[in-house]
């Protein structure tokens, strides 16, 4: 058994689900800052989480900051910045996607995903050292799951937000090499950057945070084997798990239209013409019979619908 890991007073975890990444409150007197907002969907519960008196209880939120830009992690960021009046700041290597709005390469529309428009105030480069929660932070380049991703560390207490680079039982999904080839080399070179970081607690995007660091990492590595190992396993588990995200913001989905979605999402369409290379009926057929297998969904009449809420 492990008790709950110990973290800086300042710092405070809003741990939420699948559909929205956890929410870091880091407070001080000089500028409360908040590190991820959440899916769209649920803007008010992080609106909510985030006023309340665990949160900044009536104070101002000085900033929002970003690890990456996928849905899940900025969905909060026009409400929030709408009802604090405050900047949003992203990692740099993302920012332009942003100031263009691409749907494709944030995977949003691209991804049957959806997040409000907000604009970049702030570009967090890699090695640059923020002073969040009267704590010194350093930004780091974490590419691989997202390739403009950052992680934030605090040396002094050995203390990671990894976002979505590192889980307590892996990682976010990575594109195939046939999609993107940069993507599998750069998670690895991430995994081992984290490795030398010397971490001793994981705040992750999802999950509870936690202390067992190297067991962590010798998962995300047997893992990330298996995936180079074989593209199409990665394929599929990205297919897997964005559909299953999709499934747990639309919260059911009629079965005998998976066909025809399947073709239409560009996520899905690509990944299946660069390696899967299925049918659409067999890759929808497929799809179904995997989640239902993992337990993952379930048959609710002609709907499929999220079983657990865990996308994976
Ligand atoms: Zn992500």
């Amino acid at each position: 058994m492990s008790s709950a890991p110990r973290l800086p007073a300042s710092v405070h975890v809003f741990v939420r689900d699948w559909l929205s990444a956890n929410n870091v409150l880091l407070k001080s007197r000089d500028g409360h800052v908040l590190v991820d907002t959440g899916y769209v969907q649920h803007a008010d519960l992080t609106l909510a989480l985030v006023a309340s008196h665990r949160g900044l209880a009536g104070e101002p939120l000085a900033k929002i900051v970003n690890t990456h830009g996928h849905s899940d992690h900025v969905g909060g960021n026009a409400a929030l910045a709408a009802r604090y009046a405050c900047p949003i700041a992203v990692p740099a290597a993302e920012a332009p996607l942003f100031e263009a709005w691409d749907e494709r390469r944030l995977l949003y529309g691209y991804a049957d995903q959806h997040v409000d428009r907000f604009a970049v105030d702030e570009r967090i480069g890699s090695g640059s050292v923020h002073p969040w929660g009267d704590l010194e932070w350093l930004a780091l380049a974490a590419p691989g799951h997202d390739m403009g991703a950052l992680v934030f560390y605090n040396a002094e207490h050995r203390v990671l937000i990894s976002g979505d680079a590192l889980w307590q039982r892996g990682f976010g999904f990575v594109m195939p090499r046939a999609m993107d080839p940069a993507a599998m080399p750069a998670t690895r070179a991430t995994l081992d950057m984290l490795a030398s970081l010397d971490v001793r607690t994981v705040i992750p995007g999802h999950g509870e945070p936690f202390d067992e660091v190297a067991s962590s990492l010798d998962y995300a590595y047997q893992r990330l084997a298996a995936f180079e190992a074989d593209d199409e396993r990665v394929a599929r588990y990205a297919a897997k798990a964005i559909f299953s995200y999709s499934l747990l913001h639309r919260r059911r989905f009629p079965e005998a239209r998976l066909a025809d979605y399947v073709q239409q999402v560009g996520f899905h369409r690509d990944l299946n013409a660069a390696v899967l290379r299925m049918a659409p009926q067999a890759f929808a057929a497929w799809l179904v019979d995997e989640l239902l297998r993992a337990g993952a969904i379930r048959r609710e009449g002609g709907d499929l619908v999220p079983a657990t809420g865990e996308a994976g």
